[in-house]
């Protein structure tokens, strides 16, 4: 599908043709590098495979900043109507450049090729800043998996917007990621200071990690029963509560339609109004959880041009498309892409059952194939909407913890 985050086209390009081509002859002239560098290797990276996107910078990035593998990626977001980093993309390679000293190359705004020479990971606090409603959790996908195996604890602020189109609600990071990642050994503190929309970002969340010295397998394949729903809908800025209460009155409604508001399932959902918020926006994320501890998100913003009906109905048919359609999965469509760098890095055979692959997972297997050597394997399940990924794992090991 071809579309543009809107979040990301806030920033004009800064003379970014000329300084990448400084950028680059300054580097290439350069090598070698110091001492922290940790192999003269340069791994060739195709940014407009599969996807085409934002995705394969930021896992080749997290890929390159954990092993000590030197990129050169190429083509960068070239399945994207504009080409090239953005705001969020830029900030992301910037953050783990930070995080590790790495040397990069080509790194400015609407760049399309970008080479990064990681260093050692180390502790500290961080700072990465889109100033556009440039998804932060996006930021954090680039950057959880490298401060898990720094030396120390990190702690790193992001700011931009906390609730954007086309990436992950920062409620979707707290309700479903992260506790799905527990089940890796990855543990990690979630502060939301400022939630921030498009179009003008001023949001900020806090991620702290401790350092762990390697990943457990996940084994994600019993579906399990229907236990709960639960989640919100919120509204900030201008925008009254009585939106959110409209928006969960027909949620509810289509909950219970679709039998969902059952003895046996508990439903909680919140309308509220967010007290720290910069900018107007509105929303909903609400999460499925069964028995066996699957949880599947059903997510939508509002916006003017939709109705408060649109938004529901949006939230509900995603998550039906977990629970009714791919009636054995036990991962949404969203996450499924999400893990498989924790997949490939982990020691032991992961294995999740979900739906039809994406073209985001198909593009991260790709990546992490590229980048770890692991080999992913996928079966097909009892029908064509089931899908078994596996993958054991490199079972990378933290140098600096015993
Ligand atoms: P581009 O702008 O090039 O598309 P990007 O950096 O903006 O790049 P993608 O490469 O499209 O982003 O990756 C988007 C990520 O956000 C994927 O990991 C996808 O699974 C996730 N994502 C998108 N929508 C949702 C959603 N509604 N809920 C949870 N995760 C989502």
């Amino acid at each position: 599908m071809i579309r543009e985050k809107k979040g990301e086209e806030e920033i004009a390009p800064k003379n970014s043709k000329l300084n990448a081509l400084k950028n680059r002859f300054a580097f290439r002239f350069l090598l070698p590098m110091s001492g922290d560098m940790q192999s003269d290797e340069v791994t060739e990276i195709d940014g407009s495979q599969g996807e085409g996107g934002g995705e394969i910078l930021r896992n080749c990035i997290a890929y390159s900043t954990i092993l000590g593998k030197a990129i050169s990626v190429t083509k960068i977001r070239a399945g994207r109507p504009k080409p090239g980093l953005r705001p969020q993309h830029l900030q992301g390679i910037l953050l783990a450049r930070d995080l590790c000293r790495a040397k990069v190359d080509g790194c400015c705004e609407n760049s399309i090729e970008v080479s990064y020479h990681p260093g050692q990971i180390s502790g500290g606090n961080f700072l990465a800043d889109t100033k556009t409603a440039g998804s932060v959790t996006l930021l954090l996908q680039t950057i959880l998996p490298c401060m898990l195996f720094s030396n120390s604890r990190c702690s790193v602020s992001l700011r931009g917007g906390t609730n954007a189109e086309m990436a992950p609600q920062i409620d979707f990071v707290d309700l479903i990621l992260k506790p799905i990642l527990a089940r890796f050994s990855i543990v990690f503190d979630l502060n939301i200071v400022m939630r921030g929309y498009f179009p003008k970002g001023g949001g900020e969340i806090v991620a702290q990690a401790n350092p762990i010295k390697d990943m457990k397998p996940i084994l994600l394949t019993e579906r399990g029963q229907l236990v709960k729903i639960y989640g919100r809908c919120f509204v900030a800025g201008v925008l009254p509560v009585k939106v959110a209460h409209e928006m969960k009155s027909i949620l509810m409604r289509n909950l219970n339609k679709a039998g969902l508001c059952s003895p046996d399932i508990h439903v909680n959902i919140d309308a509220v109004k967010e007290s720290n918020a910069f900018g107007n926006g509105s929303g909903i994320q609400i999460v499925a959880e069964t028995s066996t501890g699957c949880l599947f998100s059903g997510s939508a913003l509002g916006n003017r041009n939709i109705s408060n009906q649109q938004v529901a109905d949006k939230a509900f048919n995603e998550l039906m498309e977990s629970l009714v359609t791919n009636a054995n999965c036990c991962v949404d469509k969203y996450i499924q892409d999400q893990l498989i760098i924790f997949m490939a890095l982990a020691k032991g055979t992961s294995q999740i059952r979900c739906g039809p692959l994406t073209s985001h997972t198909n593009t991260a297997i790709n990546v992490a194939e590229t980048m770890t050597g692991v080999k992913f394997e996928i079966e097909s399940g009892q029908n064509s909407n089931d899908m078994i990924i596996s993958c054991d794992g490199v079972g990378f090991e933290n140098k600096y913890l015993a």
